[in-house]
């Protein structure tokens, strides 16, 4: 298999050839077999393992240039500083997916920085991609784990790492904003036209196509949001240069899983402002859609880019009120405002575990309502709403397999920042069975793993204000 990808093609206002520089001892440590298969790449085959690896040159491998808006302000040149574009490959049912590598050095796109990743970073985006795939979420996924004994600088000398990745396209928001924002509209023209080859094909026919495929991305980036809203995911770094235009997503880095139940909750340290909390994202989403309709402001009115935008709120909420039903079992979208809004009004007071809470709401009989209770301090707010809320949920179907399909929608197990925490220490020092074992659970998070039954606890005392920021 010889890696290529068709990016190249496009010419060098779009990307720099770039090599992975390989790093001092570097050494596979994960390699994500089930992910390979689907892919149809051979991992026993050494040639491939060299070019993923950068111990064989891959022609045409690149680093793309993007800009992107980054917490507000607007970077006009930003590109894959430590990133390079391999190749791409077909799946089972012929869609494309890029393979990516992360860490792999420095490029004409580094600015200040080294190039080069750590392997808490990597680790932290390996757990993340995968699981918000078990989370059946759209996401960019890891394929292979090399670490090293180089050291890497962060706040202190860390080991250096690479993470190779999957995603159905590494074109960002970004990329749009640079050939506009450089007046270069031949250029920006030929994207379009690439992306709409590429990935949008199927609205080709349309009459307005481009405008098609802007509806779709607005639509997919709305999809994408509501469920990070339904699962307590916050990304972190909203920046458009880190929003793909197929709404997977990318770019993991002070990303968290919601714990204890609150909506300003603001994971990345290095977010003094909050722009990105928690209930911030959908706002910053359409923010960052509307970044993008700017750079199509050569191809649409002012009015065309709004109606195309128009299409943002309806879609979010839709989707969102649909997963919030199904996350409580509810056969329709009728009573579920107000009974989540007492519902996060006493989990917000209480402090109670998001996931927790949902997993155990699957397994509730009215009549024995105490474990739910026991979550909280106000034992007669919390029995008034379950009371409630049963009145709503039971309306003659069979409770049974209500509670059944609650289970396949609520998971057992999220990704808690102290057992990343704990699976990063142990990796650092040289043992990956933490990591494997939480990696394990989290690829199936709506199943049981009784081996691993301590995987699905709050934190301890220790663990519950660990902090992450934007240094990776
Ligand atoms: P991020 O928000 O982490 O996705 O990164 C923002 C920009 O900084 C991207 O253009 C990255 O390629 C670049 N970048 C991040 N870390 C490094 C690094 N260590 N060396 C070079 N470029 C980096
Ligand atoms: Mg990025
Ligand atoms: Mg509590």
């Amino acid at each position: 298999m010889l890696l290529h990808h068709h990016f190249a093609e496009l010419g060098y206002e779009f990307y720099a050839h770039t090599q992975i520089q390989p790093l001092q001892a570097q050494r596979l440590v994960e390699f994500n077999e089930s992910l390979a298969q689907e892919l149809g790449i051979d991992f026993s085959d050494e040639f491939v393992q060299r070019q993923l690896s950068g111990q064989e040159a891959v022609d045409g491998a690149l680093s793309m240039v993007y800009a992107g808006h980054q917490f507000g302000g607007f970077t006009p040149r930003l590109g894959d500083g430590r990133g390079v574009l391999l190749g791409e490959v077909k799946d089972n049912l012929g869609v494309l997916h890029d393979l990516h590598v992360k860490g792999a050095g420095k490029t004409p796109f580094s600015r200040q920085g080294d190039g080069r990743a750590v392997l808490r970073s990597s680790i932290r985006e390996y757990f993340a991609s995968e699981a918000m795939h078990g989370l059946g979420i759209p996401t960019s996924r890891a394929l292979a784990l090399y670490d090293s004994t180089q050291a890497v600088y962060r706040e202190r000398p860390e080991t250096g790492a690479m993470l190779i990745r999957t995603a159905k396209t590494h074109i960002r928001f970004g990329h749009f904003e640079y050939f506009f924002a450089h007046k270069k509209y031949d250029e920006l023209q030929q994207l379009i036209d690439y992306t709409l080859d590429t990935y949008f094909s199927h609205l080709k026919e349309d009459a307005q196509p481009i405008q098609s495929m802007l509806i779709e991305i607005v639509q997919r980036t709305a999809r994408m949001i509501a469920k990070w809203q339904s699962v307590g995911f916050q990304h972190g770094v909203m920046n458009t240069d880190n929003f793909s235009i197929l709404g997977e997503t990318i770019d993991y880095g002070p990303y968290g899983f919601m714990e204890d139940f609150n909506e300003r909750w603001i994971c990345n340290h290095s977010d003094y402002e909050g722009r990105y909390a928690f209930h911030r994202q959908p706002g910053i989403g359409l923010w960052n859609l509307n970044c993008l309709m700017f750079a199509f402001s050569k191809h649409f009115s002012r009015e065309e880019l709004i109606e195309i935008l128009k299409h943002y709120e309806p879609c979010l909420q839709s989707h969102y009120d649909e997963l919030m039903a199904e996350k409580l079992g509810l056969a329709n979208t009728v009573e579920l405002e107000p009974l989540l809004e007492q519902l996060f009004s006493l989990l917000r007071k209480e402090h109670v575990d998001f996931t927790i809470f949902f997993r155990f709401l699957s397994l509730f009989e009215a009549d024995k309502p105490e474990f739910l209770m026991d979550e909280v301090v106000d034992r007669k707010a919390m029995a008034d709403w379950l009371n409630y809320y049963w009145s709503v949920r039971n309306d003659g179907r069979d409770q049974q397999a209500v509670s059944k399909q609650m289970q396949r929608v609520n998971p057992k197990f999220i990704l808690r920042n102290y057992l990343a925490h704990q699976a990063i220490e142990a990796a650092e020092s040289g043992n990956y069975l933490p990591f494997r074992q939480l990696l394990k659970v989290l690829s199936s998070p709506y199943d049981e793993h009784p081996e691993s039954e301590a995987l699905a606890k709050r934190a301890p005392d220790w663990g519950r204000h660990l902090e992450v920021s934007c240094s990776s």
